[in-house]
């Protein structure tokens, strides 16, 4: 590749995949240079995270979506390949030098392997004078922004999310716009590359998983938030629990690859419902809880860089004499455990990449409470299946569940699968779509098909466990642990 003469920037893709509302883009496109745009697949990190193969085959399309709309706008957007993030300073740095960057644009990421490789990066372009500069873009408040009366972050929810709200009204965030298209020219157009065939082949080293089922178009992602905030954000409140029903908005998969920002979803909504913030009780605010619920785990993983690593967030959950039961831990991954409602979720979490939020509360409790597993047996395979996998929210929901996070309520919170069943699928309609051999039972047994008089007919597994020996099981656990810890 030959140099250019001038200098000129470059805008460096992670999990930012958009061309509207994309702070760094928006700024490198104002430096009145050329910009040239880069993403670099790295396949073995992935495979080291246990990022889903359904979620790079996202990611993979995605890619050729952006590449397009970037070439609207005049940036070639080249698709790179390199092993891992130790390799990134000395590739980033390379690049920015054959294409003459002076400087270089990304947007932050908060998760630890992340951040350490940013700083290496950082300090390769310093060696070559090239500027670095990181923007806050993922979440509507960036980390650091939100805290105690002390200056702390917040350890629990509700106090972090009425001091969000206070910041929010302070100084709105709100969505900005696509950059203006840049002055065209031919030579650097050609900059850009489409990931080929062979080379997504590479960057998975296993078998994509299809992810066609999500529209990837900037316009298709928009329109979904759109028909959200006009059709069913009102019934929020009331469908958002009930996973037979399509009630919630199916945006994670774009924002956990950055498809969609949370300042995007906020601007839709208050678009729609200008006065959601003070109707607290209805289903646009219901959503935008939700929305700073994702914000709560961004700025977590930030401030307590641990919970990244693979640590509890509760110091004394260390001590939980968790079981390493693989014979269980697969009954529970296929869907075989004999709880229909955590069977039939399980399975469709195979099935699509995707689980509704209720089930993935049930499922992560069932493993972690009623199995006595591990949370990061369960954070690990969520993470290797889903289509919307992000490493915050993810270990956020598993340590919650597993009450060795942030939850409230102290750990002898569990859930109990067949009342849960009961209450979010009376009718086991979403049950019978996921699993098939109880299709026949009638609604009075649904969530107990062993007690139904015909069950000698049924090819399905009585219940793994008893929930209520476990449940005291559970909770005996975790009161030793925290006894040791008391102790020592
Ligand atoms: P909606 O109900 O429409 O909510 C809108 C957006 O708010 C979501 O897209 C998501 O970005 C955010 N959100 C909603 N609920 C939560 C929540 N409880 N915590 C954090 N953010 C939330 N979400 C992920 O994006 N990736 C994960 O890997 C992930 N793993 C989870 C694991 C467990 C054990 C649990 C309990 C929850 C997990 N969640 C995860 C949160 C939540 O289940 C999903 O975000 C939600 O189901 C996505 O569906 P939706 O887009 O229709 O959500």
């Amino acid at each position: 590749m030959t140099k250019t003469e001038s200098a000129n920037s470059m805008m460096w893709f992670r999990a930012d995949l958009r061309v509207v509302d994309n702070t760094a883009l928006l700024q490198a496109s104002k430096q009145k240079k050329p910009v040239f745009a880069v993403f670099f697949a790295t396949p073995e990190q992935w495979a080291s995270h246990d990022t889903a193969p359904i979620q790079i085959d996202l990611i993979r399309r995605r890619l050729r979506s952006l590449q397009t709309q970037l070439s609207e706008c005049n940036i070639p957007l080249r698709i790179e390949q390199v092993a891992d993030f130790e390799a990134l300073p000395a590739a980033i740095a390379a690049l920015a030098e054959a294409w003459s960057c002076d400087h270089v644009f990304c947007n932050k990421q908060y998760e630890w392997n992340e951040k350490l490789r940013d700083q290496a990066v950082g300090q390769a372009l310093k060696k070559q004078k090239i500027k670095f500069s990181v923007f806050e873009d993922t979440c509507v408040l960036p980390a650091g922004s939100v805290l105690t009366r002390q200056g702390d972050p917040f350890k629990v929810y509700t106090p972090f999310r009425r001091e969000w709200l206070n910041q929010f009204h302070l100084s709105p965030a709100l969505a900005q716009p696509a950059p203006a298209a840049q002055a065209h020219d031919a030579e650097h157009m050609k900059f850009a590359t489409p990931p080929s065939d062979e080379q997504v082949d590479r960057w998975m080293g296993y078998a994509l998983r299809d992810s066609s089922d999500w529209p990837v178009g900037e316009e298709d992602i928009r329109a979904r938030l759109i028909r959200f905030c006009v059709e069913k954000v009102q019934d929020y409140g009331e469908h958002r629990d009930l996973p037979a029903v399509d009630g919630t908005s199916g945006l994670s998969p774009y924002l956990a690859i950055g498809a969609v920002s949370a300042r995007q979803c906020l601007s839709a909504v208050l678009h729609e419902f200008p006065e959601a913030f003070e109707k607290q009780e209805q289903g646009p605010f219901i959503w935008l809880n939700e929305i700073i619920w994702r914000e709560f785990y961004r700025h977590l993983i930030d401030a307590y860089p641990q919970v990244s690593r693979a640590q509890p967030f509760v110091n004394w959950t260390r001590q939980v004499d968790w079981q390493w039961d693989q014979s269980a831990l697969e009954r529970w991954q296929n869907g075989e455990t004999g709880f229909p409602i955590v069977d039939a979720a399980m399975r469709q979490l195979k099935a699509t990449g995707w689980m509704h939020n209720r089930l993935r509360m049930i499922t992560a409790s069932f493993l972690t409470k009623d199995l006595l597993i591990h949370w990061q047996a369960g954070e690990q395979w969520f993470m290797s299946q889903l289509i919307d996998g992000d490493l915050a929210s993810n270990n956020g929901g598993w340590q919650w569940a597993a009450s060795t996070g942030t939850d409230a309520q102290p750990y002898f919170r569990v859930f109990n699968p067949t009342a849960q069943g009961k209450k979010f699928d009376p009718n086991g309609e979403f049950i019978r779509t996921w699993v098939k051999e109880l299709a026949e039972v009638p609604d009075k047994y649904i969530h107990n098909p062993y007690d139904w008089p015909d069950v000698k007919s049924l090819d399905y597994p009585p219940p793994m466990v008893d929930h209520k020996a476990a449940r005291v099981k559970a909770i005996e656990a975790f009161k030793q642990a925290k006894a040791l810890t008391e102790q020592a």
